[in-house]
């Protein structure tokens, strides 16, 4: 993998929606991973977008992940546990002055949205074999707290107290700091082995949207355009770009929405400014990721961003 410095410097599509130069930052999201579970090179592909990130670090991608950071209390939080979380701690310890004196480093809370690998596998780093954590609060739907609770190696941080589950009631508020609180909700997704949630970050003056998985808007029970319009950020599942990524496959197995499908339903929102709108959890086969691509030009032009490493929303 290469250097990590890579995401200290946001590309210049990115840098006009940075939300905190200047403003005082006391509670912030920042973004740890944006790429599908695969991650951006992904394992054994030589597409463009994967070369491009093996040849320039700046074009890697991790995979997905925020950090809820609550600078005045030093409390940090990470939303999913991806097996990236090496890399992405460094990205967290840059605000956290804990950094220097806490001996393990541990987060205050982890909160999952459901078990694909991308999304919950980091946890194994919380255990015997590396970090042991003592019981690290992992808040978790019902059905994912049962997953991990009964089935190996999972099952070993249970037994051995490395987590506690804490199990999320979707709708309700749960208060992370005096500063956060976060709610739950539901998403229709692929649910082998669990269900998979949604969340809405609080702060003390913003609030973020987040729903990394989601098969498509119209399978879900709410109104997309509604729930991005009642939150200051919203960042949204961008695994795909446009059919145009599958010549000659059945589209209605593709389970997300496209980029280009989104970007039509939530035109008028976007057009409004009051919600700042990301795409995340991007596939390496993401049109989007070509920097001199039609894609990432639409998307700039209709007022929308991509998520970036490193990106700091102020709350
Ligand atoms: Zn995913
Ligand atoms: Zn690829
Ligand atoms: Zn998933």
């Amino acid at each position: 993998m290469g250097s990590l410095s890579a995401f200290h410097k946001p590309r210049h599509f990115l840098r006009s929606l940075l939300t905190t130069r200047g403003q005082k930052a006391d509670i912030l999201v920042k973004v740890l991973g944006t790429a599908q579970d695969g991650g951006i090179p992904q394992i054994g592909c030589y597409c463009k977008n994967c070369q491009r990130a093996r040849q320039d670090p700046q074009f890697l991608r991790l995979r997905p992940s925020l950090a809820i950071l609550d600078l005045n209390e030093t409390k940090m939080f990470i939303v999913d546990a991806s097996p990236d979380i090496s890399l992405q701690y460094d990205l967290v310890h840059e605000r956290m002055e804990r950094a220097r004196n806490h001996k393990k480093n541990v987060p205050d809370g982890i909160l999952l949205t459901h078990a694909h690998i991308g999304h919950y596998t980091g946890l194994m780093f919380y255990g015997y074999e590396a970090l042991s954590a003592d019981k690290l609060p992992v808040y978790c739907s019902k059905r994912m707290g049962e997953f991990l609770a009964n089935n190996g190696p999972w099952s070993q941080l249970v037994k051995y107290q490395n987590i506690s589950i804490h199990l999320l009631e979707p709708g309700t508020d749960i208060t992370l700091t005096p500063g956060v609180s976060v709610t739950s909700f539901r998403v229709p997704h692929r649910d082998e082995y669990s269900d998979t949630l949604g969340f809405v970050i609080a702060g003390q003056k913003k609030r973020v949207l987040y729903i990394p998985d989601i098969q498509s808007w119209k399978a879900w029970d709410r109104d997309i355009r509604e729930e991005v319009e009642s939150v200051d950020f919203a960042l949204l599942d961008g695994t795909f770009y446009s059919p145009e990524e599958f010549p000659g496959r059945d589209l209605s197995r593709i389970g997300h929405p496209f980029i280009s499908t989104s970007m039509e339903t939530l035109r008028p929102t976007a057009k409004k400014g009051k919600t700042k709108i990301y795409f995340t959890h991007l596939n390496h086969s993401n049109l989007a990721l070509d920097p001199g691509g039609d894609a990432i030009k639409h998307i700039t032009n209709e007022g929308f961003g991509l998520a970036q490493e490193g990106m700091e929303l102020s709350l």
